[in-house]
């Protein structure tokens, strides 16, 4: 009965805004990206490789960035091989962090841009959320850089509302990135955040910062769907530059770069940053990204049903179980999943490298405790989930939806 299903998929839109997940992913489906935002567009190309424009930042970089973190992993003479071979592939923008390896990153991505810093946007970024703290790392990143500027200086992972607050108020980190700027040390001031995309969209609400960096791909777009649902559309309207990291979910989708990398270059982001610590892999990111062609609605839809990461566990949002018996907010549940372990830790036997490799990526965000509150404020009975078992022949992706919803249940409970 069709009011019936109306005001049903009304009750779990508002239980999940309550909750502060995200609302349109509650009862009604996901968008795809470029229903949301329309096709990205490109200025120009080098060496084949297309280039976006940074947002309001006017800053044109290159579709796929070169990413600092696994450079930790590897010594100072690869990495020079890395950073000026990616660079005569076209490459512009190089990232990287004071706390990859304590400036260890920085100090081997600065020796290897001497005589190419011009050639290059460099980004790095902060963990302190004082002035003070700030101010003083952002030498330390100057000199393992060895540059007299840095283009975007990111607040580094900003994963709480108290980080928030602490780094924007008047003795907070955003202070020391300003005198920066007005000092001609920093051009750019950006935010950086994994997961949970609410708390950066609240940054970008209180302070006009020029750059976001989040991570995005096809696994998360279902366990954090206000990144693509709310944050990139109001960074879109107000042109604040999008960076993406992330596309392969850490190494999940490690089986698939090359579906995982078009994907996300479909999203309305300027640069994808991947970590290419070997040259083998530089040059296979980038004859992806040389060879983009934007996916279709049927090929996106494709990729969602058929990755083999997604299988018959993680949950699609589609909003298809939706309503049952016992009003049983099952997406919201799933969605919840998706914060406490994106949905990694499901009920298949694996071999031993692929269980581990699961463990190690999926509380990568530390999201547990509120995950776990925010479960717990749902209120669900257990004894409704039974009655679920009415609503799996919905289920496109043949999700096991009782079973899951007591393996769930077990989880937040533990
Ligand atoms: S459990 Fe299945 S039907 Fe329900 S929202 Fe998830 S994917 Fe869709």
């Amino acid at each position: 009965m069709e009011p019936n299903i109306c005001m049903s998929r009304r009750q779990f839109v508002g239980t999940a805004a309550a909750l502060g997940l995200s609302a349109v992913a509650a009862g009604c489906g996901l968008k795809l990206p470029f229903e949301l935002f329309g096709r990205p567009s490109s200025v120009k190309k080098v060496n084949g490789l297309e280039y976006r424009t940074l947002g309001k930042t006017g800053l044109e970089v290159a579709l796929l960035g070169l990413g600092g973190f696994h450079f930790i992993e590897r010594d100072a003479a690869l990495t020079k091989q890395i950073v000026s071979r990616y660079i005569e592939l076209g490459g512009n923008y190089v990232e990287t962090a004071y706390s990859y390896g304590n400036g260890d990153s920085e100090i081997k991505v600065g020796a290897a841009l001497q005589g190419l810093r011009d050639k290059v946007v460099l980004a790095t970024k902060v963990g302190a959320r004082d002035k003070a703290g700030a101010a003083k790392l952002l030498e330390t990143s100057l000199a393992n850089l060895k540059t007299d500027h840095i283009d975007i200086w990111f607040m580094h992972a900003v994963q709480s509302p108290q980080e928030l607050d602490q780094l924007l108020a008047d003795d907070g980190a955003i202070m020391a990135a300003e005198e920066a700027r007005a000092a001609g040390k920093v051009r750019f001031i950006g935010i950086s955040g994994h997961g949970w995309a609410d708390v950066l969209l609240d940054g970008l609400k209180r302070y006009p910062f020029d750059v976001v960096m989040h991570n995005f791909n096809y696994l998360d777009r279902f366990n954090f769907p206000s990144s693509e649902q709310e944050l990139l559309p109001y960074a879109v309207e107000h042109e604040i530059g999008i960076v993406g990291m992330k596309a392969v979910g850490d190494g999940l989708l490690y089986r698939s770069p090359e579906p995982a990398l078009r994907y996300t270059f479909g999203l309305p982001l300027s640069t994808m940053v991947a970590g290419m610590n070997t040259l083998e892999f530089l040059d296979g990111d980038m004859a992806v990204a040389k060879n983009y062609q934007p996916m279709s609605a049927a090929e996106q839809e494709r990729l969602f049903a058929d990755a083999p990461e997604l299988g018959n566990y993680v949950c699609r949002q589609c909003g298809k179980c939706l309503p049952n018996e016992r009003n049983v907010p099952i997406p919201t549940i799933f969605q919840l999943e998706g914060m406490l372990d994106r949905q990694m830790i499901d009920i298949t036997n694996r071999d031993a490298a692929e269980t581990n490799l699961r463990y190690q990526l999926a509380y990568w965000f530390a999201l547990g405790d509120v995950a776990k509150e925010r479960y717990a404020a749902l209120a669900v009975n257990k004894d409704d989930f039974a009655s679920c078992a009415a609503v799996e022949p919905n289920c496109p992706y043949k999700l096991p939806i009782v079973r899951k919803l007591e393996y769930v249940d077990a989880k937040m409970t533990a």
